[in-house]
């Protein structure tokens, strides 16, 4: 097993507030959130950053952005959410494996 904090999300070895999964992508709730709605898109596959990607990874790359509006109106932000992926130590990623931040309010 990884030493990954997100890895074991993917394995379950950690818990988390899963709110979609697939065979290449998973979604869970932000432990703290920023936002009404704060989830965390990731690869099941690990992959340390964006730095760390390569033109193999498009298809996943695509993937994540086309996945995330889809749970996004699912848990209310059909009228719009605010994304960010912090990437590298000087981009403020804490950790580190990819992950796409989702964040918004409902709107009645
Ligand atoms: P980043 O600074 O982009 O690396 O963000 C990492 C995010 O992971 C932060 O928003 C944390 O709140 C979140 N986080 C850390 N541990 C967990 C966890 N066990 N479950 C859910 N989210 C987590």
């Amino acid at each position: 097993m990884s030493d990954c904090l997100f890895c074991k999300i993917v394995a379950g070895v950690i818990p988390a507030k899963v709110i979609y999964e697939d065979d290449d992508v998973l979604a869970f709730n932000d432990i703290r959130p920023a936002a009404p709605v704060h989830f965390l898109l990731i690869p099941k596959r690990h992959i340390e950053s964006l730095l760390t990607t390569t033109m193999e990874d498009q298809a996943l790359l695509g993937k994540m952005l086309a996945v995330a509006p889809i749970i996004a109106r699912e848990q209310g932000l059909g009228a719009g959410f605010k994304t960010a992926i912090n990437t590298g130590l000087a981009g403020g990623q804490e950790v580190f494996h990819l992950h796409l931040h989702v964040l918004g309010t409902p709107q009645e």
